[in-house]
Formats: structure tokens, C-alpha cells, sequence
């Protein structure tokens, strides 16, 4: 190698790299981060929560009451017209044959809360024991079209896909967390409801989460239609809809019915 070669070309390109590995090191260096700084990185801040109140008896500030043990003010008949189960004791009680009742507001998600107890008379009036579907047997059906059975299901052999807790014909419940005849039980239901769009086609299904005395029992289920009793269940569009309770002609009893808007 002669002296020009050295100095017109590979001296400025070791020049060059030196100047580059320095200026990287330097960036390295100052890219060094302290643990908390990196934890702070992954630190979100909005939006705060609203703060709401959750009283230990009582329900959250932020949720509307549907039945507080006094009056049918938030319910109509299903057919519309004048709800007519009777308040006894607090409790909403199923009036046989009188027909089902909903919500007189209508509702998209949801978080429910609904208190229910079966009778404690598990015979008919001639003394035959009831089973199956016949033994006190309701529902809370989500946007009028979604049930979410209500059944004595504690020593009564049924389809399970039609015992307490089940999604009506849909889904098995995980398992019977069924009290006995005569103990208040409690649903705590989350509903995603379907969405359809413009031209009435099922965009997104509904997805239905139930806790049944405080254990889950529908684990995000993916709603298959409206429940049918004969047949499967289908998809028709609609809006957001009021929460219907079953008269199943049975003396069923509810209380404490409370709904958060999601
Ligand atoms: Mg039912």
C-alpha cells in the first residue's frame, strides 16, 4: 500500500467508523434507563375511573333499582298494560296465568342482578310431587328474547340444558349451584348484546356471563339466537329491549332487581 492510497482513502473511512462507534456508545449510554423509568413506561393514567359507591347492604350508586320490595313502578304487563304480580312481603311474587312482566325502559349491555326464590310447595293440588320443567320454573329473559332459566334445580332431574342457570336450550350451566326450595338464590348476569347493521344482518352475536349464587355458571357464552322451546335458535335484528320475567304459572318469587347500563 502506498502513502496516497493510506491517505486519500482508508484513513478518512477509520476516521468515519471511529466517529460512529463513539457517537453509538454515547447514545447508548445516555438510552440507559433506571428499573422505575421503565416501569413507567407501561404506567397508564387515563381515563380515572368514576368513582361510585358500593355500600355493603345496598346496591352501587351507579346502578338503577328495577324492584326495591315496594312497588311495580318500573314493570308493565309483556303485552303491555299493567304488570299484575302481586308484592308480597318485599317479594315480587308470579301471579299464575296473569303473564309475563318487563322493565317499562329498555336496555343494550348489561350488568343484572336479580334475587329469586322457588316455592317451597313442590306438590300440586291433588299432592303429586312436580318435576322436571313443571317444578317452579320461570326466567329472566335478557332483551325480551334471551333466557337465562330460573328453576328449582336442587333434587330435579331435567335436560340440563334447561336447568336453573342454564341459557334456555343453549348452554349447560358449568355446574348446579342450586339452593333448596325456599332460600333466596341470586343471578349476576353480564349481557354483551347482539348488534346487527343497517340491512338487519347479525354484525356480532350476544355473549351472556352468569353467576348463580356467587358461582359462575356461563362463562362468556356466545349466544346462539332468541330461545326457542321447539327448535333452534335464530337471529332476528332488533334494538335494545326491555328485561321480561316468566310466568311459567308457578308462585315464583323475586326481589333485590337492580341493572347497571355498560
Ligand atoms: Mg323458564
Amino acid at each position: 500500500m502506498n502513502n496516497r492510497l493510506l491517505t486519500r482513502g482508508l484513513l478518512p473511512a477509520i476516521g468515519l467508523l471511529s466517529t460512529a462507534f463513539i457517537y453509538s456508545a454515547t447514545c447508548v449510554a445516555a438510552e440507559k434507563k433506571e428499573p422505575w423509568q421503565l416501569a413507567e413506561e407501561t404506567e397508564v393514567w387515563e381515563p380515572v375511573p368514576a368513582i361510585i359507591s358500593v355500600p355493603a347492604s345496598g346496591i352501587p350508586s351507579d346502578a338503577m333499582q328495577l324492584f326495591d320490595g315496594k312497588n311495580l313502578n318500573q314493570w308493565q304487563g309483556a303485552e303491555g298494560g299493567e304488570a299484575k304480580w302481586k308484592v308480597v312481603d318485599g317479594a315480587l311474587v308470579v301471579v299464575p296465568k296473569t303473564g309475563d312482566i318487563k322493565t317499562k325502559e329498555a336496555f343494550c349491555d348489561v350488568q343484572l342482578h336479580v334475587e329469586w326464590k322457588t316455592p317451597t310447595l313442590i306438590t300440586d293440588e291433588n299432592g303429586k310431587l312436580l318435576e322436571g320443567q313443571g317444578r317452579n320454573n320461570s326466567g329472566v329473559f335478557l332483551q325480551e328474547r334471551y333466557e337465562v332459566q330460573v328453576l328449582d334445580s336442587y333434587n330435579n332431574k331435567t335436560y340440563p340444558n334447561g336447568q336453573a342457570g342454564s341459557i334456555y336450550k343453549q348452554s349447560i350451566p358449568l355446574v348446579n349451584a342450586s339452593r333448596a326450595p325456599g332460600e333466596w338464590q341470586t343471578y349476576d348476569i353480564i349481557f354483551t348484546a347482539p348488534k346487527f347493521d343497517a340491512a338487519q344482518k347479525l354484525t356480532s352475536p350476544g355473549y351472556v356471563t352468569v353467576l348463580h349464587n356467587g358461582v359462575l355458571v356461563q362463562n362468556h357464552f356466545e349466544i346462539q339466537g332468541a330461545t326457542e322451546w321447539i327448535g333452534k335458535p335464530v337471529y332476528k335484528a332488533h334494538g335494545c329491549a326491555p328485561i321480561r320475567l316468566q310466568d311459567h304459572g308457578n308462585a315464583m318469587n323475586f326481589r333485590n332487581i337492580w341493572v347497571r347500563k355498560l
